[in-house]
């Protein structure tokens, strides 16, 4: 197609018969994605990873640069683009996440999850590729029932601030819904609910980095509204166990193309998460309490008996467990920054 970005991954032509299969993530320089990719990598496979770097951080997948069995372009999946070789499996984690990136250019947002969506649906019929979209818990919106199970239709508010984001994905799902009926494209649809880890981005301004950040700079930590909204967090390593089960489990017909809800069910209010993280890192921090913003969920909590049945998956990893290497990654991030800042070699 005229205007086509085509893109030449070294490992591209190799023979058939390779152990690993050769995946596409897109977002890959992310929070999760980068998590994926260096996953994939471990167990073998041939890793392609494209990734605008709006909120992506080349970072998160230095090390991997080397790596003959790693390729990586700088692309926005909005423009068209394809890719020589074979494909077996596409992970599509492209979007910005947090509701501060994601409202900074709306329309961008939209277009990532719907043009987006849809190129890579194309790419996926050309290579007769399995691809999975990671969807979001946010299209259930502030939810009227709890918890969400994926039977539950949402409550979107379809011109808030959030819209751009939960009417994108969930544009994506009926897309990928469409493609897999019309056209047999081997579709998986992650609702993924709050997930937090080592190497999040300081600057994201969710609620996980914002109060790690600002309790082990002595800061007031920012508590949204009267802090009772709550939310349920997922450690990286129980989301990545659950998006590989989900991208390689075949139910008994064949496929799963209805959405999996993947999250961990323990809730807590933002008023728990912050004594949590200050007594973590034994922080003086006070809190400031600050204006809710509009169309905040009041709460979020997935059931995951879909997950459970199907994949026969669920979390390992409690709140308190997976806030230890996480904060302790945050920490070394800081002291490495301020280093930097004081220019001590
Ligand atoms: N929040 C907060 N302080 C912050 C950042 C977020 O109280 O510094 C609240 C936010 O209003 C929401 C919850 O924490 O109720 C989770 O927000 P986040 O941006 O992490 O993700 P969301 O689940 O809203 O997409």
């Amino acid at each position: 197609m005229c205007g086509t970005k085509i893109f030449r991954p070294a490992f591209a032509e190799r023979l058939a018969g390779d152990a690993g299969h050769t995946i596409l993530v897109t977002g890959g320089a992310g929070f999760i994605g980068s998590h994926l990719c260096h996953r994939l990598i471990a167990q073998g496979d041939r890793v392609i990873c494209v990734d605008n770097l709006e909120t992506g951080r080349e970072d998160n997948i230095a090390d991997l640069l080397t790596n003959p069995n790693f390729a990586f372009f700088l692309y926005d999946i909005v423009d068209p683009f394809t890719i020589t070789g074979p494909i077996d499996r596409i992970y599509n984690m492209a979007c910005p996440g947090s509701p501060s990136k994601y409202q900074r250019d709306p329309v961008h947002t939209f277009k990532t999850s719907i043009i987006g969506g849809i190129n890579l649906l194309e790419l996926a019929k050309k290579k007769s590729a399995r691809i999975l979209q990671s969807s979001t818990s946010e299209v259930y919106g502030d939810p009227d029932v709890s918890p969400q199970s994926e039977d539950y239709r949402g409550s979107v508010n379809t011109t808030g601030p959030r819209a751009c984001y939960d009417e994108g994905k969930r544009g994506a799902e009926t897309l990928f819904y469409n493609l897999h009926e019309s056209e047999g494209v081997d579709t998986r649809i992650a609702r993924i609910f709050n997930t937090y880890g080592p190497k999040m981005d300081p600057e994201d301004g969710r609620v996980v980095s914002n109060f790690i950040v600002q309790a082990y700079s002595g800061d007031d930590l920012t508590v949204y509204g009267n802090g009772t909204q709550t939310r349920s967090f997922c450690y990286i390593d129980d989301m990545l166990d659950g998006l590989m089960t989900l991208m390689e489990t075949e139910s008994e017909c064949g496929t799963i193309d209805d959405p999996v809800n993947l999250g961990n069910p323990d809730e807590f209010s933002v008023l728990e998460l912050a004594e949590i993280v200050l007594d973590m890192i034994e922080s003086d921090s006070k809190l400031v309490y600050k204006d809710l913003p509009v169309d905040d969920p009041h709460q979020r909590c997935p059931d995951i008996s879909r997950a459970k049945a199907l994949l026969g998956w669920e979390p390992k990893v409690s709140l308190k467990e997976g806030l230890v290497p996480t904060v302790a990654c945050f920490g070394e991030e800081m002291y490495r920054q301020q280093r930097d800042q004081r220019g001590v070699v």
